[in-house]
């Protein structure tokens, strides 16, 4: 086994220790049900290894991680246009947020925030049926990933439909400014959907792992998005990945990242590798405890930091 693959086993043992430490997402009942103690962690490299530790290859709902994949399709499809609907500055407020919404006219702050998420998903559904629309993140997301299995959880999605009422009213809210432009349960059909994507440490750090190599995957040689382009989604994870809990994040672990209330992180070491983590106690900001933890411990030990 080489160095990281030791690495990162050395980590997941130590904080094992802490399993059981934070609170699963009980806001969507099926989140609910995950058991706090899982833990995992993989590493993608560039030159096409990956490195597994734990219960890095059991599948969980990858939630606002998901915002990720999304925010890079929408941008494909829209290019720069999408910032005339969407803010890239850091929100300051809970990922569920509504009251910054009244204050700045229905704008959302940043694609990553669940009112920034809905406004991208609404131009993904721009000229399709939700049903296409849903069809086309999977595709992308399993092209990213190099990998055919991933799908949606649709007991997930079901759970979040009927217990998204805060969702609802931040679309509403949204289309009266015309911020959105479809009716709100077709934008959050389609984005309730892509959060129930399920997917294990292992394929979401082989996703992401475009981000560290300049936009293009270097296993399947895919060309994803420009150099450019890779960079600023990179800076957005960092200002912004981790709803208010970003700064603390860039401050322990220096690297580009994104979470989801499922429990799961993706970081980008750029030019070296992705991380994923998952484990599903959160802390107040609901961003993976001991996930965070892992991504700390990880990038002291490696030396990773785009801070030098
Ligand atoms: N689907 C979740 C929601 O809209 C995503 C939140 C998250 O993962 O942070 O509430």
């Amino acid at each position: 086994m080489s160095d990281l693959g030791q690495l990162i086993g050395e980590v997941h043992a130590e904080l094992s220790v802490r399993l059981g430490e934070g609170q699963v997402a009980n806001y969507i009942p099926e989140l609910a049900k995950v058991p706090v103690e899982r833990f995992g962690i993989a590493v993608a490299t560039v030159g096409g290894e990956v490195f597994t530790a734990g219960d890095a290859l059991e599948p969980f709902s990858i939630q606002s991680i998901s915002k990720l994949f999304t925010l890079t399709l929408a941008l494909g499809k829209v290019g720069d246009g999408l910032w005339s609907r969407v803010g890239r500055e850091p929100s300051g407020n809970r990922f569920n947020s509504i009251v910054q919404l009244e204050y700045e006219q229905g704008r959302p702050r940043n694609p990553f925030v669940n009112a920034g998420a809905i406004a991208v998903t609404d131009l993904i559904l721009a000229g399709y049926r939700p049903k296409e629309a849903i069809g086309d993140i999977v595709r992308f997301v399993r092209f990213l990933a190099g990998d055919e299995a991933i799908v949606i959880d649709a007991d997930v999605a079901r759970s979040e439909r009927d217990t998204g009422f805060r969702n609802f009213a931040l679309a509403q809210f949204m289309r009266s400014f015309n911020v959105i432009t479809h009716p709100a349960d077709e934008v959050l059909g389609v984005y309730f959907h892509h959060c129930a994507i399920a997917m294990n440490c292992a394929q979401l750090a082989r996703a992401a792992l475009f981000l560290a190599a300049k936009g293009q995957n270097p296993v399947t040689g895919h060309s994803v998005v420009s150099a450019a382009r890779a960079r600023r989604i990179n800076s957005l994870m960092m200002m912004c990945g981790h709803y208010d809990g970003s700064g603390d994040f860039a401050f322990r672990v220096g690297l580009p990242g994104k979470s989801g209330v499922g429990g799961g992180i993706v970081a980008v070491v750029p030019g070296v590798c992705t991380v994923a983590v998952w484990s599903p106690g959160l802390d107040a900001n609901g961003n993976s405890l001991i996930g965070t933890a892992a991504l700390e411990l990880l990038a002291q030990r490696a030396n990773w930091s785009v801070f030098e």
